[in-house]
């Protein structure tokens, strides 16, 4: 028996763009996964293909977990990928191209173990490959049989396969597939898998042009060395995983191999196909946790930018293709902790709705105190000119928090509870500011400014409201002219409500304006 392992986990993203929300479900799980075991958990940055690379991507990876509050224990330190080795990161550095030297005698020993060869076939002769299978209606594929008709180790004489490799820069190393082997996999969310290695290619290991390991091989070789337990990831690296075990077997590093866990690819609103990073642009929601500017200058909105919660994408995006098995749909990040496992993640592809990170977002909001909230919208306010205290910021969200899904929806749903109207809705105006109405605001506004009552909104109201049927006035249409008084339009938050909030001389004053611009 082989002794238990602590538990390290790792995100591997590669530095080719923003963080789509399904990586960072990756990460969350991974992190998640981690937390739960007392374990680690790894950022490495996988930026051996340089083609792909995108500069800024990878410190937008490491802002997002932050924002996210799942930053990494290890391979980010002060928010930079970690480039030597320490104490606290053993395995650096954490970027792979900082690693190239490390690769290549690993791919030397499978070739001295037969498990690989090396392979001479130029990119032009291989397109040309390509190109006459197409014409014949057939795809080129570098595999056990079309290998003994190529230019590569395996049919070359040893003179000259040491003359290619002395003169020549173009030559790769690859994985020799051996034949038809019925390779057998567990994954810890799909359960039992087998594939017959005829159906799979030669995959290039290493490259001697950039002398650059590829995908594959420096993930089997910093999982190894960096001691990983368990690999959660995306469901598109599932083809990958019989290669992946035969490397494990290729290096005899069979006992220490990590435990995989495939996660589900996260589908399209309507459910018809994979969720992609245009979908964003096209139906009108965040697909990324940041705003993300390219390099180009192209912008993509975040949901940091759109006025999420960092606690409520989580919350949303573990939810994504995981449940906890009950009822609870509100789980902080350590309740989350607590509750996770692989055992429960999903199969199948979790349908993204947007509807529902909004729900969430709505939730979390309601769940923090209003001068919490105040403090997040004091900066807005000051965007719109306005300087007000804290404490004041905290009762008018008291009115308007449950109306609100975003902080910022306390300023479009009630401008002018920090503002008094400075013009009023004409439609509003030509229907309700009528002679035989507004003529009893004066008297309405006397009994306001006299108003010692309970300081709460319900007192306000009832006294208000008690007033004007006292003297059987229309209620509503009284109450339509006091509106448009005191927020410049007949629609919106309760009189009582806006009373509360701006307080009786406020309210008093605003109705004098309303007179003075509208008329008698
Ligand atoms: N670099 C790969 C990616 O970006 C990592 C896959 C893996 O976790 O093995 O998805």
């Amino acid at each position: 028996m082989t002794e238990a392992r602590k538990t390290r986990v790792r995100f591997a993203p590669s530095p080719t763009g923003p963080l789509h929300i399904g990586g960072v479900r990756t990460a969350l799980y991974n992190y998640l996964y981690a937390k739960q075991h007392g374990g680690t958990f790894v950022l490495r940055i996988e930026d051996t293909d340089s083609n792909r690379f995108v500069p800024g991507a990878e410190q937008y990876i490491i802002e997002a977990l932050r924002w996210c509050g799942i930053t990494p224990d290890e391979g980010v330190e002060n928010g930079k990928v970690v480039e030597e080795a320490s104490e606290k990161h053993p395995y650096g550095p954490y970027r792979q191209s900082q690693r190239r030297s490390i690769y290549r005698k690993y791919a030397e020993q499978l070739i001295e173990a037969g498990y690989a060869y090396y392979a001479f076939d130029t990119a032009e002769e291989l397109a040309a490959k390509r190109a006459e299978a197409e014409s014949q209606g057939q795809t080129f594929i570098y595999n056990q049989v079309s290998r003994k008709s190529l230019r590569n180790s395996l049919t070359l004489s040893g003179e000259e396969v040491a003359k290619l490799l002395g003169e020549t820069t173009s030559w790769t190393i690859r994985f020799k597939m051996p034949e038809n082997v019925v390779v057998k996999m567990d994954d810890l969310i799909r359960g039992h898998i087998e594939v017959n290695t005829d159906t799979l290619d030669d995959k290039v290991l290493w490259k001697r042009a950039d002398e650059l390991p590829t995908y594959h091989l420096a993930n089997i070789v910093d999982d190894h060395l960096m001691k990983i337990t368990e690999v959660i990831r995306g469901e598109e690296w599932l083809p990958s995983l019989p290669l992946h075990y035969m490397l494990y077997k290729a290096f005899g590093w069979e006992d220490t191999m990590p435990r995989f866990a495939h996660l589900s690819l996260l589908l399209k609103p309507s459910g018809q196909g994979k969720l992609s990073k245009r979908d964003g642009d096209k139906l009108g929601f965040p697909v990324f946790p940041l705003r993300w500017v390219s390099p180009e200058g192209e912008v993509t909105r975040g949901y940091r930018e759109d006025g999420y919660f960092p606690e409520a994408f989580i919350n949303m995006l573990a939810f994504l293709g995981w449940n906890p098995g009950d009822e609870r749909e509100i789980l902080s990040l350590p309740e989350l902790v607590e509750a996770f496992s692989l055992e429960r993640v999903i199969k199948s592809g979790a349908r993204f709705n947007p509807e529902k990170a909004k729900w969430y977002n709505k939730e979390y909001l309601r769940m923090k105190s209003d001068e919490e909230l105040a403090g997040l919208y004091l900066p807005i306010l000051r965007e719109h000119g306005i300087e007000v205290t804290l404490e004041y910021t905290a009762k008018a969200i008291s009115v308007i928090k449950d109306r609100a899904t975003f902080v910022e929806d306390f300023w479009t749903a009630a401008p002018y509870l920090f503002t008094a109207p400075s013009e009023y809705a004409e439609k509003d105006v030509a229907k309700f500011w009528k002679k035989e109405n507004h003529e009893h605001l004066p008297e309405v506004k006397a009994h306001i400014a006299g108003y010692c009552g309970p300081w709460t909104v319900a007192g306000i109201a009832s006294s208000i409201e008690g007033f004007i049927k006292d003297n059987e006035w229309p209620l509503g249409k009284v109450m339509n002219c006091l509106r448009l008084a005191l927020t410049g339009a007949a629609s919106g938050l309760g009189i009582a409500e806006i009373i509360y909030t701006i307080g009786l001389d406020e309210a008093v004053r605003r109705i004098d304006s309303a007179f003075k611009t509208l008329g008698e």
